[in-house]
C-alpha cells in the first residue's frame, strides 16, 4: 500500500523537486504552497506523513503543526528548516513536530527520515489491538478501558490478547488452552473459567458493559453483546 505524503513548501522549484522524488519512490504526494491551504489539505486528505516548510506565507509550518496536533492529529511531521532557524528547533518540537531536516538537505536524507517515520507508525499500529473502548498494547503490555488503566497479571494479559486478536471469533476451550497455557498444560481445564472471571471483574469494575462472552458449549468470544 503506497503511503500518502503531504508536502507544504512555498518555494515552487524545491516543492516540485521533492514531489518528483517522492513520486518516483512510489509515494502518493499532495502539495500546498502556503500554510492555510496546507492545513485544509491536511484535514481533508489525512496523509500518512507531512513535510512542512518552517517559513510559509499565511501560517508557518510550526503553527500548522500546532493546529494539527490541537485537533488530535497524530500524523508524523517533518519540518524543513533553514540553517538560521535551527537554534529555534525546540519551538518546532514543542509544537509537536517529530523531526526536522535542515536546508539544504540531500534528498536521500529526507527519504531515509520518511521511511523511518512511516515504519514507526506501522509498527505502532501492529502493536495496538483495539475493540470498542478496550485497547491493548503488545509492546508495552498496557491495557486500557477508555482512559482507565487495567492492571493484569501475565496470564490474564495473554488470555485477553488472544481473544482480542480476532474480535467476534469464537475460540474453543481447547484452542484457548493450547495457545494461552501451552500443549503441556496438565492442570484443571476450569482454569479458563477462573481467568475469564478475573478478567471480567477487572474489565467491568466500573460497571462497563461486558465484552468477553461465553458461547455455551463452545468457548469464548470478544464481542459487543
Ligand atoms: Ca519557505
Amino acid at each position: 500500500m503506497c503511503a500518502h505524503i503531504l508536502l507544504v513548501e512555498d518555494e515552487a522549484k524545491l516543492a516540485r523537486f521533492i514531489e518528483l522524488e517522492l513520486g518516483s519512490e512510489g509515494y502518493q504526494v499532495s502539495v500546498a504552497y502556503d500554510g492555510m491551504s496546507g492545513l485544509s489539505l491536511a484535514r481533508e486528505s489525512e496523509p500518512d506523513l507531512a513535510i512542512l516548510d518552517w517559513m510559509l506565507p499565511g501560517l508557518t509550518g510550526v503553527e500548522l503543526c500546532r493546529q494539527l496536533r490541537a485537533t488530535g492529529s497524530k500524523v508524523p511531521v517533518i519540518l524543513l528548516t533553514a540553517r538560521d532557524e535551527v537554534s529555534d528547533r525546540v519551538t518546532g518540537l514543542d509544537a509537536g513536530a517529530d523531526d526536522y531536516v535542515v536546508k539544504p538537505f540531500s534528498i536521500e536524507e529526507l527519504l531515509a527520515r520518511i521511511r523511518a517515520h512511516l515504519r514507526r507508525t506501522h509498527e505502532a499500529d501492529e502493536d495496538l489491538l483495539q475493540f470498542e473502548d478496550l485497547s491493548l498494547n503488545r509492546r508495552t503490555r498496557e491495557v486500557f478501558r477508555g482512559q482507565r488503566v487495567i492492571e493484569l497479571t501475565a496470564k490474564e494479559f495473554d488470555l485477553l490478547e488472544y481473544l482480542m486478536h480476532s474480535p467476534r471469533q469464537v475460540y474453543t476451550r481447547d484452542q484457548i488452552l493450547e495457545k494461552v497455557w501451552g500443549y503441556d498444560f496438565m492442570g484443571d481445564s476450569n482454569i479458563i473459567e477462573v481467568y475469564v472471571r478475573y478478567l471480567r471483574l477487572k474489565l467491568e469494575k466500573q460497571g462497563e458493559k461486558r465484552l468477553i462472552h461465553t458461547v455455551r458449549g463452545v468457548g469464548y468470544a470478544l464481542r459487543e453483546h
